[in-house]
């Protein structure tokens, strides 16, 4: 179906800090400027800003089964203690309804694609098809290699089946845990398996102190430094999930080799982990994309609320109120999200030719009025809540705060039953 947005106030995000107000012509799920457009549908965007929608650029979908679970550990690896045991119960419809409740979460507070590593990555495929999303899905990778091509098989399987069925929307990437959690061995297995099926690598990598300086103890170096000199990385892309306590030289190694991080500034402050140095990044021509980590320690997949807490530890740990600015920190969430994805050819600014993965977020609210800059309002007024209606490919998925792809309650009500019967075991 065409769509025509009519007299919004967009931010295509392609300039420093450029807005206007115009219409957007969707045809063919594409952003387009054919002259003899013709609209099936028009929607008046006179109060709306109108964006690129918001990219996830870390994220555990599944884990918001474990939401407010135990989350009062005193650090990183006290919390996962917590988890690891109620992972091992996990059942496919488990997954399956819990991705369910991510995606419903995450379209409704304005994302369309997002950077997953978890288990029983075919529930997880089947549900973000099923609601016409977009996602980078992970083979998750997690401790030695032992019985490896049993575990992997169905890996191979799955992703050729939903490359076919998704229609481009849905991609995959190999992704180690972290350093901590899974060999050297495994990271190099991980390489082979990019170089010869495609894909990124998507890991961990230096969320605490603790990490850092075991790495220094166990392999004689920083954790990415180490993985580096061992040839784990070579002739392939990297995402870095965290990079809270990257030194200089892996900054510069970022920098090098077009490695990506993604800053998670809720998970990194409720486990007490630090705070990542986004201004040294980007100054260092690091590519920053923006993610929300797993709902069990954030708790909520809401990248409104992330795009929010960046700016504020932007500027308190800096002392300096723009060290990011507003177009900075959406650009984290946009464009920057979409190049730590790889589909910055598809997604992340407004553009003619370009998929459209838009959000209206409405305006007309007490919070946004006067509205002034847009950039200032969309990171220091707006909620979640104010995203009114989403696209993705041209798929309207939500439209006046209704979800049009998913069973919203249905999904609710499955998911509580599910922990209830998790609870059990
Ligand atoms: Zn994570």
């Amino acid at each position: 179906m065409n769509t025509l947005i009519k007299n919004a106030l967009i931010l295509d995000m392609t300039e420093r800090d450029k807005s206007y107000r115009g219409d957007i012509k969707i045809e063919n799920g594409k952003i387009s400027d054919n002259p003899l457009f013709k609209a099936d549908r028009e929607l008046d965007a006179t109060n709306m800003i109108c964006m690129p929608s918001l990219i996830n650029a870390h994220t555990h979908t599944s884990m918001g089964l474990m939401r407010n679970y135990k989350d009062t550990a005193p650090n990183l690896m006290a919390w996962l203690n917590e988890i690891f045991p109620i992972e091992a119960k996990l059942e496919p419809e488990d997954i399956y309804w819990a991705s369910q409740i991510a995606l419903s979460e995450m379209i409704s507070t304005g994302t369309t694609a997002f950077n997953d590593m978890y288990f029983m990555m075919d529930q997880t495929c089947e549900a973000v098809y099923q609601a016409k999303m977009r996602a980078n899905i992970g083979k998750t990778l997690f401790g030695s290699l032992d019985n490896i091509q049993e575990r992997l098989k169905p890996f191979d399987e799955i992703s050729e089946k939903y490359l076919s069925k998704a229609n481009g929307l849905i991609k995959f990437n190999v992704a180690p845990h972290a350093i901590y959690t899974t060999p050297l061995e495994t990271y190099l297995y991980a390489r082979d398996m990019i170089l010869d099926k495609g894909g990124d690598l998507h890991t961990h990598m230096s969320e605490t102190q603790i990490e850092v300086d075991n790495s220094i103890k166990d392999f004689g170096d920083t954790p990415l430094m180490y993985l580096e000199k061992a040839h784990a990385l070579d002739d392939i892309k990297v995402v870095l999930a965290h990079g809270v306590y990257l030194s200089d030289d892996e900054v510069k190694l970022c920098k090098d080799k077009n490695i990506s991080v993604v800053h998670n500034p809720s998970s990194n402050c409720k486990l007490a982990s630090g705070i990542a140095p986004i201004s040294k990044f980007r100054k260092s021509g690091v590519n920053v994309a923006l993610g929300t980590d797993g709902a069990s320690s954030n708790n909520n997949l809401n990248m409104m609320e992330e795009m929010h807490l960046a700016a504020m530890l932007s500027c308190v740990s800096n002392l300096d109120p723009i060290a990011n600015t507003p177009y900075d920190i959406i650009k984290m969430a946009t464009i920057n999200g979409a190049k730590a994805l790889s589909i910055d050819d598809k997604v992340g600014t407004i553009e003619v030719g370009k998929d459209a993965d838009i959000i209206l977020i409405d305006t007309n609210k007490p919070h946004l009025t006067p509205l002034n800059d847009p950039f200032s309002a969309v990171v220091y007024s707006a909620s979640g809540s104010d995203v009114d209606t989403v696209f993705c490919k041209g798929e309207m998925l939500m439209h006046n705060r209704k979800l049009l792809t998913i069973d919203v309650d249905l999904a609710m009500k499955q998911t509580k039953k599910r922990w209830e019967h998790l609870l059990t075991k």
